[in-house]
């Protein structure tokens, strides 16, 4: 039985946050997306769009935050979030070891100092850290993750419950070598967010960057059968206007992709 489900993004900037009259419709803060799907709530990296979480709802108590990767972009809304500093709250961090390092040393390495103040053992929350593997259950939503191609690695992951599938793709070049096995974990999800940072006439510059093109991410989404597709990851030089201005590119090969707006709600 499908219920409903709808996936809010909160931030869909990548590298640094930025902010001014240019950035007012995509947002300037950083990658992070609360999915509630099958009577769950997981919240997808911790971007500085972590801040802007909407109130819980009436029985929301459990939060599993999945990580893709420590770099701060991913990490930012982690010290200041509001969940973290509440007790009533059962918040339970995921990553996938990067380096030898386990979620909680990922997460201490931005939160200690001397980048600041105070190290997780110190949140009221008190949240749990785990490892992200390649299959997990939470609640009645089964989690799949496959590794992407960026520096450092990366966790892609797919999210499925209630009839319905997500998969968020962030950080990511999308690969000769890669697409085949993308493609058939993304088969025909309800939406698919993934990082197309770069126009293609950008792309021969940043190519080693460990991003993508919004153009191959429309033609993933295409190939893929996604229902909907959204690109994030927005490169910080890129304005509301040029992202409008290129939005028409991605209708032309996906009729459903767009540029993800921080603060757009999408239901499934
Ligand atoms: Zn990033
Ligand atoms: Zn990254």
């Amino acid at each position: 039985m499908r219920q409903g489900a709808s996936v809010a993004i909160l931030g869909a900037r990548g590298s640094v946050p930025v902010s001014g009259r240019d950035f007012q419709r995509y947002g300037g803060a950083t990658t992070c997306v609360l999915v509630r799907l099958a009577g769950q709530t997981v919240v997808l990296d911790a971007g500085t769009g972590l801040l802007d979480i909407p109130p819980l709802q009436e029985g929301e108590r459990r939060i599993s935050l999945l990580l893709s990767h420590p770099h701060a972009d991913h990490l930012l809304g982690l010290p200041m979030c509001p969940l973290l500093s509440r007790t009533d709250l059962q918040m339970e961090i995921y990553a996938a070891q990067r380096n030898g390092q386990d979620a909680e040393a990922q997460v201490r390495a931005l939160m200690s100092p001397p980048l600041w103040p105070i190290g997780p053992e110190k949140l009221l929350s008190q949240p749990a850290f785990y490892d992200l593997p390649t299959h997990l259950e939470l609640g009645d939503i089964a989690v799949n993750t496959m590794g992407g191609v960026h520096p450092g690695g990366v966790t892609l992951m797919r999210l499925t419950g209630g009839g319905y599938r997500v998969v968020f793709a962030t950080d990511c070049t999308l690969t000769d070598g890669l697409l085949p096995a993308l493609t058939e974990f993304a088969r025909d999800c309800d939406l698919l967010l993934c990082d197309g940072q770069y126009s293609d006439a950008e792309w021969p510059a940043h190519a080693g960057y460990g991003h993508s093109t919004w153009t191959a991410v429309a033609r993933l989404g295409r190939d893929c059968g996604a229902k909907q597709v959204r690109v994030i990851h927005h490169d910080p030089s890129h304005t509301d206007a040029l992202l409008d201005g290129a939005a028409e590119e991605l209708r032309r090969i996906h009729p459903n992709c767009a540029f993800a707006r921080a603060g757009e709600e999408v239901f499934l």
